[in-house]
């Protein structure tokens, strides 16, 4: 067995029963880098000890053994992001929709309606609590 397949070997046994890097793990190198980044800017020694707590943090969950409270850790963020994400799309969308449509909340349960610009004052029924009401558009 030549060294690189001695140390190929190794790091196989080593992350046995390690989850390595998720989604959550390269959001936090992506912050602690960034933060990083802000102290060498800012010349704020407190950012670069927080980057380097981000970094401990992100070490410790890759090569933890605790795959469960890992894992919900990852989903919670997963969550978290998609949530983010889903609404800054959504923002985007009724921001280039805008001429085209008017949107409005239902007065009920505060979900996004819209309507067709131009077709005055009518009755709008809500897809989601059914509540029925009267909206210009
Ligand atoms: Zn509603």
């Amino acid at each position: 067995m030549s060294i690189l397949e001695k140390i190929k070997a190794g790091l196989v046994k080593f992350m046995a029963g390690r989850r390595g890097a998720d989604e959550l793990s390269l959001a936090l190198l992506i912050a602690g880098a960034l933060l990083s980044l802000l102290s060498t800017i800012l010349h704020t020694p407190v950012l670069s000890l927080l980057s380097m707590a981000v970094y401990i943090y992100t070490l410790f969950r890759m090569f933890s053994r605790n795959l469960e409270k890992r894992h919900a850790e990852n989903a919670a963020f997963l969550k978290f992001w998609n949530g983010m994400t889903s609404g800054i799309r959504q923002f985007f969308n009724r921001l280039k929709n805008m001429k085209k449509y008017k949107y409005f909340k239902c007065p009920e349960c505060k979900s996004r309606l819209r309507l067709p610009r131009g077709v005055g004052e009518v009755t709008v029924t809500c897809g989601k609590c059914h509540h029925a009401f009267k909206q210009k558009a």
